[in-house]
């Protein structure tokens, strides 16, 4: 990669400021109900640490609190986590607040090398990439290491701000993370094949567009597909539609012809009347007014799962019916499944409800790369540049 990593840094007697992804699912006990995205940072901070760097502080936002102090989204309960996950050489410092003097004497004087900085989000001029909000976080240390794929699509304070302060390298897993996706866009191994799904088809354009010159086959499920079985003139009962994307959907398909690019659509359905009463549910070759569609179908999946079966490099964004509830997740879980066990093939996972679906059936471990950003790997594939890894220093 032509910027800086971790690697190329000497961080030996140094503060090192980590921009880390700790935005991690709470339930109401505050118990942290997945703590991928702590595990993932572990790698950097250890290394950092094992360079010899006098301070390791960590900077992350929890939620959304919207520029104001909110307790249930304070950082305390992922610094006792990282704590375990370290062991004895990770005693963690949580501070109060993200910035001030007393943070500063906090990072001087504290025996613990590692400090996690309260929510960066509780000040208002984190998202707006404050200037001086960036100027007193790098204040705080010598060099800067952005492992947080999860918001490098934010020009944000902590992201892009402080980069224009101290020198800038890329963490492991954010270097990951641009190997994996970045292979599958650049130079992926033929037949590439993208799984996409999820509720909206607005989401995925900028991804079809940028991808159809790339990729041999678009395999398309989830609630996504029915605007454009609604573009070939098909009945799609109630099931999910954009009616303003019809258009957009047939020129799609239209510009994928011509790219000789296969669509691959739905062509049975796991159909209900009522979506509360599973009970109902029918398979459907074709969907009847009245009826919606909520998973793709065994013949679906049967063809699915053969394309599949092709595929070299695999690009997966969007469940392919509504896996959260049982009677409607065979499609998802029936393709994780199946992926999870495929040998020869780079397999890429798309972050949020994809991820989530992959991990509810226990299908993680057979995947080549889980991406721990949802909106940042989508626009990775839209083509677009990251703001949080352009601002990184070049090598
Ligand atoms: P997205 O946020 O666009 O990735 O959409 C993910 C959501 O799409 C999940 O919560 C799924 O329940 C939902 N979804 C997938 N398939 C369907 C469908 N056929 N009808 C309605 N929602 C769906």
């Amino acid at each position: 990669m032509s910027k800086l990593t971790v690697k190329d840094l000497d961080v030996k007697g140094k503060k090192v400021l980590i921009r880390v992804d700790f935005n991690v699912p709470l339930d109401d006990k505050l118990n942290i109900t997945d703590d991928r995205r702590i595990s993932e940072a572990l790698p950097t901070i250890q290394y950092v640490l094992k360079q010899g760097a006098s301070k390791v502080i960590l900077m992350s936002h929890l939620g959304r609190p919207e520029g104001q102090v909110v307790e249930d989204q304070r950082l305390a309960p992922v610094g006792k986590h990282l704590e375990k996950l370290l062991g004895p050489d990770g005693k963690v410092l949580c501070t109060k607040d993200c910035i001030g003097d007393d943070v500063k004497k906090a990072v001087e004087t504290s025996k613990e090398r590692v400090i996690l900085l309260e929510n960066l989000r509780f000040h208002k001029a984190e998202t707006k990439n404050d200037a001086e909000f960036a100027k007193k976080l790098a204040s705080l240390a010598d060099v800067f290491v952005n492992d947080a794929f999860g918001t490098a699509h934010r020009a944000h304070a902590s992201t892009e701000g402080v980069t224009h302060y101290l020198k800038s390298a890329a963490g492991f897993l954010l270097e990951k993370e641009i190997k994996y996706l970045g292979q599958a866009i650049d130079k992926p191994a033929k037949p590439f094949v993208i799984i996409l799904g999820g509720a909206k088809v607005s989401d995925k354009i900028a991804l079809i567009e940028n991808m159809l010159p790339k990729v041999d086959v678009i395999i398309i499920g989830g609630g996504m597909a029915y605007t454009f079985l609604r573009s070939q003139g098909k009945e799609i009962g109630t099931s999910l539609l954009e009616a303003d994307k019809v258009p957009v959907a047939k020129d799609i398909l239209e510009k994928a012809k011509k790219a000789n690019v296969k669509i691959a659509l739905s062509e049975d359905f796991v159909a209900v009347q009522n979506f509360k009463d599973p009970s109902g549910l029918k398979i459907m070759k074709d969907l009847e007014p009245g009826w919606s569609g909520v998973d793709i179908g065994p013949a679906t999946r049967k063809t699915f799962k053969d394309i599949l079966s092709t595929a070299k490099t695999v690009v997966w964004n969007g469940p392919v019916g509504v896996f959260e509830v049982k009677e409607y997740s065979d499609g998802t879980r029936e393709l994780a499944e199946h992926l999870s066990k495929l040998k020869g093939v780079t397999s890429i996972v798309g972050g949020g409800d994809t991820a989530a679906a992959v991990a509810k059936f226990n299908c993680e471990e057979g995947i080549t790369h889980i991406s721990t950003g949802g909106g940042a790997s989508l626009e990775l594939l839209e083509g677009k540049v990251l703001p949080g890894i352009a601002a990184l220093t070049d090598k």
